[in-house]
């Protein structure tokens, strides 16, 4: 199997670029990178990976943030605003309330568009370029056409994103418009605008940056890396864990990348690399279900509802890639409520840390996981918030406390503050 967890390098074909290529993960095919635009197998529509003749060690990499890693990257500079080099932060209070040994979280909000959209798209983006295409496009719950938006315009390109009309944030929407995209909003939810983005794409209308595109889960691979680097300048050691939510698993698959990497360059020993994995929220949950009933494809789910509208997602085009990341690493899958995900997300901001719904399902599925006995209170954790709080107002502002009016005078501020 082409994604198995092991330390042997693939094999160079003719059709590597200055030592990169893509590569079918379902029949070996392989094809050059940068030649045409392509997006899965020309023979068998199988998902592609971007694959290297030199794979680095952490002693390879130097700056900061995404380009850091450019020794891990098909390119060696992108469209950039400094994305990447996001926090890890302690939360002593939760980490005691879970019961884990030790808990961090590396808060994906923190980068420039709020969420870690910007990692796949500094690098999507430079190879549109290198493509010579002019026009980008993407389906969308929301950060993705954030992130296209900003990072298209910044490459000084036309943007279209395609959205489920009604079910995407403020936040969101907003950053897609002043950033200038053309915003289109689709009666249907986020797998019908994945469809027609595809479809447009086949056409040659539009180049296509969503996550079934290889070279944005390479931008993805380096929360991977600096997770990594964070918990061994700390710890001396990698995660024993690392929990995060899935929507159409891109992260789930590029975290994984990125350690058969490590693996493979002799920087990680395959019995280290951490635990994936994966939280759902329960009205969406199709990968879970599939990790559940130990099942090689993900079955399609047609009405998938949660307040976490990023993660609302009911065919995750990852799962080839996701599945074995999950099942290699000795991960696993959980779904929590809708409740239980608000509540993690009060218990981010009662730290300090502001995070959108889909984000805090990472806290809540960990929590239901050591509840479980799944995860021991021996191990390091790694949650994984991926966007910001500003990004849905409306859900913070229904999770948190309600304003209460009071009078213009101090006397009466008084009162009420004693009543
Ligand atoms: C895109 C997104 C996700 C889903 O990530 P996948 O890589 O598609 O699984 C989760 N949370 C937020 C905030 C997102 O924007
Ligand atoms: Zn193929």
């Amino acid at each position: 199997m082409s994604l198995s967890l092991s330390a042997e390098k693939p094999a160079v074909p003719d059709d590597a670029d200055d030592g990169v290529w893509l590569e079918c993960i379902e029949c070996g095919e392989t094809f050059p990178p940068f030649e045409d635009v392509r997006y899965t197998c020309d023979e068998c529509d199988g998902l592609l990976e971007v694959r290297y003749t030199d794979l680095p060690t952490f002693d390879d990499f130097e700056g900061e943030g995404v380009w850091r890693y450019a020794d891990a990257l098909p390119l060696s500079e992108g469209v950039t605003t400094q994305e990447g080099a996001t926090p890890l932060y302690e939360v002593p209070r939760l980490e005691e309330s879970v019961g884990v040994e030790a808990l961090r979280i590396k808060h994906e909000g923190m980068n420039p568009t709020g969420s870690f959209k910007d990692r796949g798209m500094t690098v999507g983006v430079a190879v549109a370029k290198e493509l010579g295409v002019d026009r980008l496009a993407c389906a969308s719950t929301g950060n993705t056409s954030a992130a296209l938006a900003a990072y298209g315009s910044r490459g000084g390109m036309e943007t279209l994103v395609l959205l489920p009309a009604g079910k995407v944030a403020a936040g969101k929407i907003a950053q897609a418009s002043l950033h200038g995209a053309r915003i289109l909003e689709v009666d249907g939810n986020f797998d019908a605008c994945l469809d027609i983005v595809q479809e447009l794409a086949a056409g040659g209308e539009a180049y296509l940056l969503n996550s079934l595109n290889p070279f944005r889960l390479e931008g993805q691979k380096t929360i991977g890396l600096e997770i990594l680097e964070g918990f061994l300048a700390d710890y001396d050691a990698v995660p024993d864990r690392i929990v995060l939510p899935v929507g159409n698993a891109g992260n789930t698959s590029a975290l994984y990348k990125a350690f058969r990497e490590l693996v493979q360059a002799g920087e990680l020993a395959e019995s280290e690399v951490p635990k994936l994995t994966g939280v759902q929220a329960e009205g969406a949950a199709p990968m879970v279900e599939a990790i559940e009933n130990g099942a090689d494809e993900v079955r399609r789910w047609d009405d998938v509802e949660t307040r976490a509208t990023a993660i609302r997602i009911g065919n995750p085009v990852n799962a080839p890639k996701a599945l074995p990341g999950i099942r290699e690493t000795g991960g696993t899958a959980i779904s929590v409520t809708d409740e239980e995900i608000t509540d993690a997300q009060r218990d981010l901001a009662g730290e300090g840390i502001g995070v959108e719904p889909a984000s805090a399902a990472s806290v809540a599925g960990l929590r239901k996981l050591r509840t479980e006995g799944i995860v021991g209170d021996d191990e390091r954790v790694a949650c994984l918030t991926t966007g910001h709080l500003l990004k849905d107002p409306d859900a913070a502002a229904a999770a948190g406390n309600d304003p209460e009016p009071v009078p213009a005078d101090t006397e009466g501020v008084l009162e009420h503050l004693r009543s």
